[in-house]
C-alpha cells in the first residue's frame, strides 16, 4: 500500500507558504508507517519544534491500473475521506532552503490521519463536497474539492504515468489554505459538510 501526496493544489495555500502556483503536480510520498492507526493517539514528534496541521482530501484507489487516462480515472477510485498531512514545518523549510527531498518532514510515522471512507455513488459530483477543519472549535480551514489546481482525475492519471497504482493506495490531494501550528492539547476535527470525520488530539 502506497500513501501519494500532492503539495501546492490550491492556488491560496501556495500563496501563504510563499511558493509559485505548480505548472504540474508537485508529488511526494509516504510510507505505510505513516498511517496513523485508528483510534491510536498522536504524540507531538521531538524532532520538531513547528508542527503544523493540513487537512486533506483523501481517494482510495480500487483497481490496479498504469497510463490511466483521466476520463477513465473514475473507474480506478471507490472511497473519499478527509485527513491530516502532518507536516514539521521547520525541517521541511531547512530541507527545502537546500533542495532535499521533505520525507524528515512529511513522512515520519503517524503523519497521516485518515478517517473513514464513504463510498462514492454512482455519477456523484465529488467536486461539490465541501470539507473543513476546525482547531479547538475554531474553524481554520474550509475548501470545496472543486477548487483544487489539479482535478482529481488528472492527478490520478497523472500519478499513474508513473506509479502503478494499486487497489487500496492513498491519495491525499493537497491542502487548502489556513494551514498553521498544533501543540500538545489542540484539537483537531475534520469535517466533510456537516459531518465530522475524524478528530484527532495532540499528546
Ligand atoms: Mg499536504
Amino acid at each position: 500500500m502506497k500513501i501519494f501526496c500532492i503539495g501546492r493544489n490550491y492556488a491560496e495555500h501556495a500563496e501563504e507558504l510563499g511558493n509559485e502556483v505548480p505548472e504540474e503536480p508537485v508529488i511526494f510520498m509516504k510510507p505505510k508507517s505513516a498511517l496513523l492507526q485508528a483510534h491510536s493517539p498522536f504524540y507531538y514528534p521531538e524532532f520538531t519544534n513547528e508542527l503544523h496541521y493540513e487537512c486533506e482530501f483523501v481517494l482510495r484507489i480500487s483497481k490496479n491500473g498504469k497510463y490511466i487516462q483521466p476520463k477513465h480515472a473514475p473507474n480506478y477510485y471507490n472511497a473519499y475521506s478527509i485527513g491530516i498531512d502532518f507536516t514539521a514545518r521547520d525541517i521541511q523549510n531547512r530541507l527545502k532552503e537546500k533542495g532535499l527531498p521533505w520525507e524528515r518532514a512529511k513522512a515520519f510515522d503517524n503523519s497521516a490521519v485518515v478517517g473513514p471512507f464513504t463510498e462514492v455513488k454512482p455519477g456523484e459530483d465529488l467536486k461539490k463536497l465541501e470539507f473543513s477543519l476546525k482547531k479547538n472549535g475554531e474553524q481554520v480551514q474550509k475548501a470545496k474539492v472543486g477548487d483544487m489546481i489539479f482535478q482529481i482525475d488528472n492527478l490520478v492519471s497523472h500519478l499513474s504515468n508513473y506509479f502503478s497504482l494499486n487497489i487500496g493506495d492513498l491519495l491525499f490531494t493537497g491542502t487548502p489554505a489556513g494551514v498553521g501550528e498544533c501543540v500538545v492539547g489542540d484539537e483537531l476535527e475534520g469535517y466533510l459538510g456537516d459531518q465530522k470525520i475524524f478528530e484527532v488530539e495532540i499528546k
